[in-house]
């Protein structure tokens, strides 16, 4: 049997396993997905050994030290610095991110955009950031502190804390921080946001499966949204087409991960 996990703190509340779990079981893959929680991200490429597994994902706050650890990094985490997915490859330790175009699918129903608002500076910012303006989306990060943004400025983005913040209006504003995920934090200053929002087309929250401050926000200024559920679904079907080697193709992954959003 092909063992894959999550590695993530906190990973309690992860989806994972019930998706891929689910696609496994459709089609009679001999594969069982667990969660791993790991505190130590540098222990992980130790502990993906030791638990002999095949393939894994990675969540916060460990995408960055996943994209240290790897033998070889593939596609557009090489541009991101930071890997959400593993594939064991002839014993070599591969790495994939399927955020970036997980994110990408989900923000089609909103009709074209043409700049955006990353809230936060750590992987999940960096694959948005990378993709949007792959996709002629001008992305512009806004974090709490000043360390995270050394990769975004050397990358010729335009990033600010919220102290140097010059107000401009966007089509679309993200919250890809951990503010929501566990606490009833905002991410960033109530009036600042408020005032975000006024001006924008629409939002997303890439937390999923809760009604998150953010969203609360959002839901009072009657603009379109949506949470991280449907780029949770994209990334996922990507990442198990990894795993199982395209043995079924992505429609077929789809409809067996898909049925699990119903619940
Ligand atoms: P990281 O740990 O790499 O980055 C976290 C970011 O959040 C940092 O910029 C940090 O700012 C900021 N932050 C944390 N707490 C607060 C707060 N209270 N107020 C303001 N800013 C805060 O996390 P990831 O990028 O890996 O993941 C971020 C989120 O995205 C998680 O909630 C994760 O679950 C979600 N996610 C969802 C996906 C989906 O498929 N729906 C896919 C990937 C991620 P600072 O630098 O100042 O510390």
């Amino acid at each position: 049997m092909k063992l894959f996990t999550i590695f993530g703190d906190p990973v309690s509340h992860s989806r994972s396993p019930l998706m891929h779990n689910s696609v496994f079981k459709r089609y009679n893959i001999d594969a069982c997905y667990t969660r791993t929680h790991l505190s130590d991200g540098l222990s992980l490429r130790d502990v993906f050994f030791a638990q002999a597994l095949s393939g894994a994902n990675v969540t916060v706050p460990h995408k960055e030290a996943a994209y240290a650890l790897c033998d070889e990094v593939r596609g557009i985490a090489k541009h991101i610095g930071a890997v959400n997915t593993l594939v064991l490859e002839e014993g070599r330790l591969i790495g994939y991110n399927t955020d970036a175009d997980g994110f990408i699918a989900a923000l089609q129903s909103f009709g074209s955009l043409s700049n955006a608002l990353i809230v936060g500076a750590g992987g999940t910012a960096r694959a948005l950031a990378t993709v949007l303006r792959q996709n002629s989306i001008t992305p512009t990060i806004l974090n709490r502190s000043e360390n995270r943004l050394d990769y975004f400025k050397e990358n010729n983005f335009s990033s600010y804390t919220w102290e140097t913040f010059p107000f401009a209006s966007y089509d679309v504003i993200i919250n890809t921080t951990s503010a929501g995920l566990s606490d009833e934090e905002l991410p960033l200053p109530s009036s600042l946001l408020t005032e975000l929002l006024s001006g924008a087309k629409c939002a997303v929250d890439v937390i999923y499966g809760r009604a998150t401050p953010f969203l609360r926000e959002v839901k009072k200024v009657n603009i379109p949204y949506k949470d991280g559920s449907d780029m949770l679904l994209e990334q996922g079907i990507l990442a198990n087409y990894l795993f199982i080697g395209g043995k079924i193709s992505f429609d077929e992954i789809r409809t067996a991960m898909a049925k699990t959003f119903l619940f």
